[in-house]
């Protein structure tokens, strides 16, 4: 199957070149805003579908290149399906995506044309020797990025085979969870009480709501307004609970790139489909925008070219991080956990941080200064490093 890494290459273009990045990054950005507002007003998350109402206006609006239009579309469409309450508002200079072979090409081991609002520049670059053993692999697409710092660098996509060492050496292990929305395996918790209060608020509210229109409708009336204040309530709510997981995850992702690490999370996309899986787990993850916090971590992530390892959730939250003996009985309360063999008493929420991080591949060695993104693939047998765990269904 192969894994999908990320290679950043630096960038050194002259000052008229640089302008002319500039130029297409800021163009992109504001055309995607503003096709973004065109998908948001008619609900429409399919890229054939918008293609066919905004492709021509998109490209005489914003005079983008058609490769260009085309990845714009793409973009957008994928921005507006993770979060459909709002529409997506792009950076100025947010990531801009290029499609090798097309609007972007590689000129030999040190040059890459890319293609701006006045024609092709061709850019001068560098790349490390563990770039340049895996760029074969390169394919499809690569992103270009301007950093705060002024850097220019290029995000480039590559498939490399499975077993390919991860130039991070450790791991920080995520458990998401209703009571504490995030908590690491470095004993960090990201929930508060003010998220809580707020929550609560918004539930009571909505009960409310409900019950007055409940009411209404006995009556013979009809209970439009409230209709709509609860519409407006559950707008507020996805409001509120997207900042929420913003923080948490732009967090998530500055602690990871500041200690140089990966990011660990539990691989919960076959959930629905595996037996094993009791109702209480599900709802553990339905309860809050936990899909939507993790994408934020991951899309965050690989902007930052940091790796996301998903790793095998059975059994963390009543396996011992320490000796591996799993047991219902090790949690004797929601909050607590107290191994029933070697007597580890902590946290339930922090071991099961640790069983995730102890998951992903630690052993993997440290390559100084290059960073990339794992993606999902591949990456499933990281489990060996507790046997224990991994034999139990
Ligand atoms: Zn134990």
């Amino acid at each position: 199957m192969g894994m999908k890494l990320t290679l950043q290459l630096q960038l050194l273009p002259d000052e008229t070149q640089a302008n002319a990045l500039r130029g297409i990054v800021e163009r992109f950005n504001e055309a995607a805003t503003w096709l973004a507002g065109v998908a948001f007003a008619k609900q429409c998350a399919n890229k054939v579908a918008l293609q066919k109402h905004a492709y021509y206006e998109l490209r005489e609006r914003f005079g983008l290149p058609a490769d260009t239009a085309i990845r714009c579309l793409a973009q957008v469409v994928e921005a507006y399906k993770r979060d459909k309450t709002v529409a997506p508002a792009f950076r100025p200079h947010a990531a801009v995506p290029f499609s090798m072979r097309k609007n972007l090409g590689f000129k030999g081991p040190d040059r890459v044309s890319i293609q701006t609002l006045t024609g092709r520049v061709v850019v001068p670059y560098l790349m490390g020797a563990y770039q340049r053993e895996r760029f074969g692999f390169a394919h499809g697409q690569a992103d270009l990025v301007l950093r705060r710092d002024g850097t220019w660098l290029l995000l480039v996509t590559v498939d490399v085979p499975d077993g390919t060492r991860l130039p991070v050496s450790d791991f920080i292990g995520v458990d998401l969870g209703v009571v504490n929305l995030a908590t690491t395996s470095d004993g960090e918790t990201h929930s508060g009480e003010q998220i809580e209060m707020c929550r609560t608020r918004y539930a009571k509210r909505r009960q409310r709501l409900q019950r007055a229109a409940h009411v209404a409708q006995m009556d013979g009336k009809r209970p439009k307004n409230m209709r709509r204040a609860l519409q407006r309530t559950a707008m507020r709510e996805a409001r509120f609970r997207r900042d929420v997981n913003h923080g948490i995850s732009k967090t998530l992702v500055a602690v990871a790139t500041g200690t140089e690490r990966g990011i660990a999370l539990e691989d919960l996309t076959h959930i629905r489909s595996r037996t094993q899986f009791r109702p209480p787990q599900r709802a553990k993850m339905s309860g809050w925008g936990f899909a939507q916090l993790r994408s934020f971590v991951e899309y965050k992530a690989q902007l930052a070219g940091i790796p996301v390892v998903l790793v095998d959730p059975r059994n963390t939250s009543k396996g011992c991080s320490q000796c591996g003996h799993i047991a219902q009985a090790n949690r004797p309360s929601q909050a607590r956990f107290s191994c029933k063999q070697c007597g580890y008493t902590t946290n339930a929420d922090f071991n099961a941080a640790c069983n995730i991080k102890y998951r992903a591949p630690v052993n993997a060695p440290q390559v100084a200064g290059l960073l990339f993104h794992a993606s999902r693939h591949g990456l499933a047998n990281a489990s060996d490093k507790l046997p224990a765990l991994a034999d139990s269904r």
